[in-house]
């Protein structure tokens, strides 16, 4: 892998100010379009993330003594901060992602819809009050902030996932610890001077980069209130168990395997662009890409794989530098040589290669983590690739012969993050969302992925734990419910003593 010439050195984020790693240890982040190593990345020590830690509980307090409409108001300079810098953060985006110009600006303005439900956060902090309940008394149930909660965030989404992880942390009186990830800090960091700028109080926006160490602090250490953790599925299980273990509050959102189910009377070129765009945007980095194709008859798939061909062969693989891009490269050449092996093996294992993105030149001359985009047909339950979350672009078609079929196989899969169905047909459309066991799901429509004022999260193995990202359930997630049971007596009242167990009606 080459070397750059300029490599920057990152830091932490911690009380407002960039703190330099003390751990010694670093780690690399490429500019995956070159393969380039373009920054050091501080992984943080147990130390460094106590300290982290300390620092943002010691400055909780007067956030969650802030007014609401205080904080709003903040949250929403960093709103205009997001859009006034939005070039630089797109620049950001696609060089420590690979992902193209205008899929960064479609995750960034994603993320502002976050940005803007927190804004709306003393609307959904408002409690329940109920007068003379008895006695004199009267209730009410109030939402207070949990304290220091943290995020742990993927490398897909440089900027979206953190904003759908901490806006509204923020916004309910939190102070909120990011740990991006490893292979896309520049964006977090960025962020960071943005929430400063905007006003946030010094240790209220943490970003502590690392790697399982600091995770592991933030899972075990007493101060840290609630987990939010979005990534592979097998770590997302361990964070709920870890994090449970030690008390906190966890959704851990996991991978996705999400398929695209065509009935035999769907528009099928309309199909066939929903399906391509879904399926091989951002080199298929995305939970919510779809995976897999799975047309209804032998008809239908015979004349869906001619059209998707055609179009497959003339997409272009490149840099977000090049004019007409339409996806870059993989994050890493480890994911690159993992995506290639999948491929190998659906191969072996019995699938027809009707793309074969392995042997496009730039594959094969560039130092960059590319990878063109593979469509493997006849796929079957019983290969790997066909459950497997495959994180680049190798896509399946699953041929099946009724709804029913279709419903039933997805539903025996362990992911089941986002499903789509394309059809005309009204009772397959409500068959379908009835009885289809997943999170998120479409009908006519490529990603299902919610508005933010919507939740989001899968289910089964692409969520442990009960909370969702966006959506009003993250001010239920970052926030207690305490209940106040009041009484003011009239001064010199006589009273007695009871000792019954208190009753209301008397
Ligand atoms: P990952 O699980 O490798 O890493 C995610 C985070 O966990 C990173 O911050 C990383 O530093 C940390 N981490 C990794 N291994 C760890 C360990 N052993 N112990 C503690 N922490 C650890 O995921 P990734 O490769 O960065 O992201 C891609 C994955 O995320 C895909 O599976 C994708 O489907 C998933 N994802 C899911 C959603 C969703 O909403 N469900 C959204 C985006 C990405």
């Amino acid at each position: 892998m080459a070397e750059s010439v300029a490599i920057k050195q990152l830091t932490h984020f911690i009380n407002g100010k960039a703190v330099d790693g003390k751990s010694g240890r670093y780690g690399d982040v490429s500019n995956p379009s070159t393969g380039e190593i373009i920054a050091k990345v501080p992984l943080a020590s147990v130390e460094e993330a106590r300290e982290a830690i300390e620092a943002a509980k010691t400055a909780f307090p007067a956030w969650r003594d802030t007014a609401v409409a205080k904080r709003a108001e903040i949250v929403m300079r960093f709103r205009n901060l997001l859009t006034e810098n939005m070039d630089r953060l797109i620049e950001l985006i696609c060089t420590e992602s690979g992902k193209t110009k205008e899929d960064a600006k479609g995750e960034l303005t994603r993320g502002l819809e976050s940005v803007d439900l927190a804004i709306g956060a003393p609307h959904l902090l408002k409690g329940e009050y109920s007068v003379n309940v008895g006695g004199q008394i009267n209730a009410y149930s109030a939402k207070y902030p949990l304290g220091v909660v943290a995020a742990i965030s993927p490398f897909n989404f440089p900027i979206m996932v953190p904003l759908a992880q901490t806006s509204m942390a923020v916004a309910v009186g939190n102070a909120v610890i990011l740990k991006a990830s490893e292979k896309v800090p520049m964006t977090a960091l960025f962020v960071s001077e943005l929430w400063k700028e905007a006003g946030l109080p010094d240790g209220i926006w943490t970003v502590l980069n690392g790697d399982k160490v600091a995770v592991n602090e933030l899972l075990e250490n007493p101060a840290v209130h609630a987990i939010s953790f979005v990534g592979s599925t097998p770590v997302a299980k361990y964070i709920y168990e870890t994090g449970a273990k030690h008390g906190k509050r966890v959704t851990a959102l996991g991978g996705g395997k999400n398929n695209m189910v065509v009935m035999p009377d769907a528009d099928l070129e309309q199909v066939a662009n929903a399906f391509i765009g879904a399926a091989y945007g951002a080199a298929s980095q995305r939970c919510m890409a779809i995976s897999t194709l799975m047309p209804v008859g032998e008809e239908t798939a015979d004349r869906i794989v001619a059209i998707l061909k055609e179009k497959i062969d003339a997409l272009k693989v490149g840099s977000y530098e090049e004019e007409g891009t339409d996806f870059g490269p993989v994050i890493s050449n480890e994911s690159k040589q993992s995506v290639i092996e999948s491929i190998d093996q659906a191969e072996k294992q019995g699938a027809k290669v009707v793309c074969d993105g392995r042997s496009l030149d730039i594959v094969k001359n560039s130092n960059g983590f590319y990878i063109g985009p593979t469509l493997l047909d006849h796929i079957t339950p019983e290969m790997d690739i066909f459950d497997n979350e495959v994180f680049g672009p190798a896509r399946n078609i699953v041929r099946v012969q009724s709804l029913e079929q279709a419903i039933g196989l997805i539903n025996d899969q362990e992911l089941a993050n986002g499903v789509t169905i394309f059809t005309n047909d009204g009772h397959a459309a409500r068959k379908f969302t009835t009885e289809i066991d997943v999170g998120m799901v479409g009908v006519n429509v490529p990603i299902p992925i919610p508005v933010g004022y919507h939740n989001f999260a899968g289910f089964k193995g692409s969520r442990f734990g009960e909370g969702h990202m966006f959506g009003p359930d993250q001010a239920r997630f970052y926030t207690k419910t305490k209940t106040v049971s009041e009484r003011w007596l009239t001064p010199s009242e006589a009273t007695t003593s009871t000792f019954a167990f208190p009753s209301n009606n008397d």
